[in-house]
């Protein structure tokens, strides 16, 4: 793909209206809320407000919750002395960052500030793609009243702190997983990870293979692709991409189409170069585009809306995906393919890791169960024991 000089002036330009924003909404946090901004995070790094070029386009680090938040809303407040009027202003975030948030109000965008029982929460309390209320304060400055049941989330432990849960999208229809082959490789594994936290969430998933134009030929094609044959049973929507030859885009789009979806993946499998391809003027920033030399550069969750109507979230590259506090028994409930040889098990609790008589391990050993998968379920179990 080519550079694009004459966007990335235009990024320079909305950058430093991005700064000024960031500094006014930096004093007026810390004015109002003191201990919002002493929340440990880096508000400087971490805020990066909307750019006008951009329709509805933010950047900023997801929202993270505590245990025992993941899908339920933080508790309404009443309006406090001060509040203008709690109205019925109600929006969607696009972007979260310490003691602060942007909102999408019917395209318009609104930096809203977070009470400090929100703030002081926030890693559990809100995330792009909340549907919140929000007051106009006396002094002019936007509130957060209150952030409504989610319907969905997608989310996974702390990379830091394990036993907190961050929330990378809320109210999420579709979760697309993309994956690429040979640069990076496809790795099964990640997917199996992916579709767990997915079907957790309560989200649609749909898998989504990129740069399939580097397989040489059609058996180079097939062998590459084969591992997703295990999938297809169990995810409808399992798509091969190319950003590059156009391959696949028109599903891509149709899965999409008039959702809101969390786009998810291993950083340089080309998430943003999908979104740049099905609308060229969103200009999500890519590898290139943003001059690096081949370094991953989504580093913030930005919520887009598509020329097409949908809702995109783009999220940083996820290295390692771990599972927030699953157990055991919900583990397999998220390996449906293991149900029938599990049946002929000779313990019906069977952990089918070193029980004797197990019939998945009989299956794999048959060939009838897919072997990656069964590994996969392994690792987990056992980090999950390791965790206890
Ligand atoms: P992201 O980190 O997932 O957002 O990935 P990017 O969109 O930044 O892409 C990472 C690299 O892969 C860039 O060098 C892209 O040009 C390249 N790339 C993206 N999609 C494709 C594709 O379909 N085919 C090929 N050959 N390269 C691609
Ligand atoms: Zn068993």
């Amino acid at each position: 793909m080519s550079k694009r000089p004459r966007r990335k002036k235009v990024k320079r330009s909305s950058r430093s209206r991005d700064r000024q924003r960031r500094q006014q909404l930096t004093r007026e946090v810390r004015e109002l809320y003191p201990a919002a901004s002493e929340t440990g995070d880096d508000w400087h790094a971490e805020l990066d407000l909307t750019s006008e070029d951009r329709r509805s386009a933010t950047k900023a680090g997801p929202a993270t919750t505590t245990p025992g938040s993941a899908s339920g809303a933080p508790a309404a407040r009443a309006p406090v002395d001060g509040e203008a009027d709690a109205g019925d202003r109600r929006g969607r975030v696009v972007a979260v960052v310490s003691g602060a948030c942007t909102v999408d109000r019917d395209g318009e965008s609104v930096d809203c500030v977070l009470p400090s029982e929100l703030a002081r929460d926030q890693r559990s309390a809100i995330a792009v793609g909340d549907l919140v209320t929000f007051s106009a304060h006396r002094d002019g400055v936007h509130r957060i009243v209150e952030v409504l049941p989610r319907r969905t989330i997608l989310s996974r432990p702390d990379p830091l702190n394990p036993r907190l849960e961050r929330v990378i999208a809320a109210n999420i229809d579709v979760a697309v997983h993309v994956a690429s082959v040979v640069d990076p490789p496809l790795k099964p594994a990640l997917i199996d990870r992916y579709l767990i936290a997915i079907d957790r969430g309560g989200a649609e998933a749909v898998i989504c293979v990129n740069k399939v134009d580097l397989l040489a030929d059609e058996t180079e094609r097939r062998r590459q692709l084969e591992p997703l044959d295990a999938y297809r049973p169990l995810v409808p929507a399992i798509l091969a991409t190319s950003a590059v030859s156009g391959e696949g885009l028109e599903a891509l789009a149709v899965a999409l189409a008039g959702k809101t979806a969390v786009v998810v993946g291993h950083s340089g499998v080309g998430k943003s170069s999908l979104l740049n391809a099905l609308d060229p003027d969103l200009d999500a920033a890519t590898a290139e585009t943003a001059g690096g030399k081949g370094r991953h550069t989504t580093t913030r969750s930005s919520l887009y809306r598509l020329a097409g109507g949908a809702r995109v979230i783009d999220t940083p590259g996820v290295r390692e995906f771990g599972l927030w506090r699953l157990t055991p028994r919900e583990l397999s409930a998220y390996f449906p393919d293991f149900d029938t040889p599990a049946a002929s098990c000779r313990f019906s609790d069977c952990s089918h890791s070193h029980e004797p008589d197990c019939g998945v391990r009989a299956a794999v050993e048959a060939g009838v169960l897919d072997r990656g998968r069964f590994e996969t379920y392994l690792r987990i179990l056992a980090s999950i024991k390791a965790e206890r």
